[in-house]
């Protein structure tokens, strides 16, 4: 915040000492401070093939009616999810990428004195949007990188409203076990939801991965939010979407702006979820080239949190800003964890085999020392 500002400025005092997010730096901007013609971004887990050729020409086609408003309730996209996950139409919601969707979620049931139950490095937009609520998010500490999910049934009160759980998490793309998110679900109290945030979702392989939306379809009280930022590579138009009873959702509807989800990205977003090839290809790289990075690190000494989604997490044992700093100056942007209360960590997202080689040596020039 600036030091002078107007004489009739007063900063709201409810939002007195809160921080910001700060997302990863743009391509863009870094090439301009440091006068780089290659910079190679590893910070947003974002889809490092770009989106679907279809999503491109649909959005494409749409731009053409953008004097009109976009359709309200996203008919056509909430359609063709409810038939892709197999839910009734009822219990979709399309919102602005799934952070608009957890922000409505946490101004809808979370009141003056209600509480919400938190990991200590969750996803840090979880915190963030409780505390500019009301200051009201409670942290549990993990246990070896992971959401204790058994600590934080055990930190519900009287006033929880929301439990969030991220699944796989961001930034330790760290996961929970079906029988463990079960077993939180069966502790939840009449009127405490759980937001169960499955961002990675399509990138998970492990046969013990629960499926939130099975959960939703038993009746339980689950809130799933899904992005179309990550795999299907629509992170510029945000688009995401929440799959909850529709009791949860008429809650939401409530204070949602009427145009969630704006026409253009409503469009792309219907036709990339129809791109099963796509999707495949981002995945099938994904998950060789995650495997190739998590070993070269880790034959350098670092330790490598495992990672069931599209980015990996390794403590590079000094301070990570100062490294994050050092790639920068070479063209290569990945995430410090500082935010997330992980000072000496960094995330680097999961690039193209060319993006993923430019960060290793990257790496070994700013931290020789580790080289094998
Ligand atoms: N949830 C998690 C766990 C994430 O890591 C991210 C991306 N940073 C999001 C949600 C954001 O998704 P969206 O772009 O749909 O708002």
């Amino acid at each position: 915040m600036s030091t002078t500002h107007p004489a009739w400025f007063v900063f709201p005092p409810h939002l007195e000492g809160l921080d910001r997010f700060e997302p990863g730096k743009p391509i863009g901007e870094v090439q301009r401070e440091l006068g780089l013609s290659r910079v190679v971004k590893l910070a947003s887990n974002e889809n490092p093939l770009g989106p679907s050729p279809r999503a491109v020409e649909a959005g494409r086609a749409a731009m053409s009616e953008v004097n009109r408003y976009p359709d309200p309730q996203a008919t056509e996209l909430r359609a063709a999810l409810a038939a892709h996950l197999g839910v009734p139409v009822s219990h979709v919601l399309a919102g602005n990428g799934s952070v608009e969707i957890i922000d409505l979620v946490v101004r809808a049931f979370l009141g003056p004195g209600d509480n919400a139950v938190v990991s200590e490095h969750a996803f840090v937009r979880f915190r963030q949007i409780v505390d500019a609520r009301n200051r009201g998010a409670h942290l549990v500490p993990m246990r070896d990188w992971t959401h204790d999910l058994v600590a934080m049934a055990r930190a519900i009160d009287a006033r929880t409203r929301l439990v969030f759980v991220a699944n796989p998490n961001n930034p330790t793309g760290t996961w929970n076990r079906r029988a463990e998110v079960e077993s939180l679900v069966d502790a939840l109290p009449p009127g405490c939801l759980l937001v169960l945030d499955e961002a990675y979702f399509e990138y998970t392989d492990e046969p013990d991965y629960p499926n939130g939306i099975e959960l939703v379809r038993r009746g339980a009280p689950v809130v799933v939010t899904r992005t179309f930022s990550k795999v299907y590579g629509l992170g510029g138009l945000r688009a995401g979407y929440a799959v909850a009873a529709p009791e949860v959702l008429e809650a939401v509807l409530v204070i949602r702006e009427a145009f969630g989800t704006n026409s253009v990205a409503q469009a792309a977003a219907r036709a990339a979820l129809g791109d099963v090839l796509h999707v495949e290809r981002s995945v099938q790289m994904n998950r060789a080239e995650k495997a190739r990075v998590a070993s070269a690190l880790r034959t350098r000494g670092f330790t490598v949190l495992p990672s069931l989604a599209n980015f990996v997490t390794f403590d590079t044992g000094r301070e990570g800003r100062d490294v994050f700093r050092l790639l920068l100056a070479r063209g290569v942007i990945v995430r410090p964890l500082d935010p997330y209360g992980m000072k000496s960590w960094l995330r680097v997202s999961i690039g193209t085999p060319d993006e993923n080689a430019a960060f290793l040596l990257a790496l070994d020039a700013v931290l020789p020392g580790r080289r094998s």
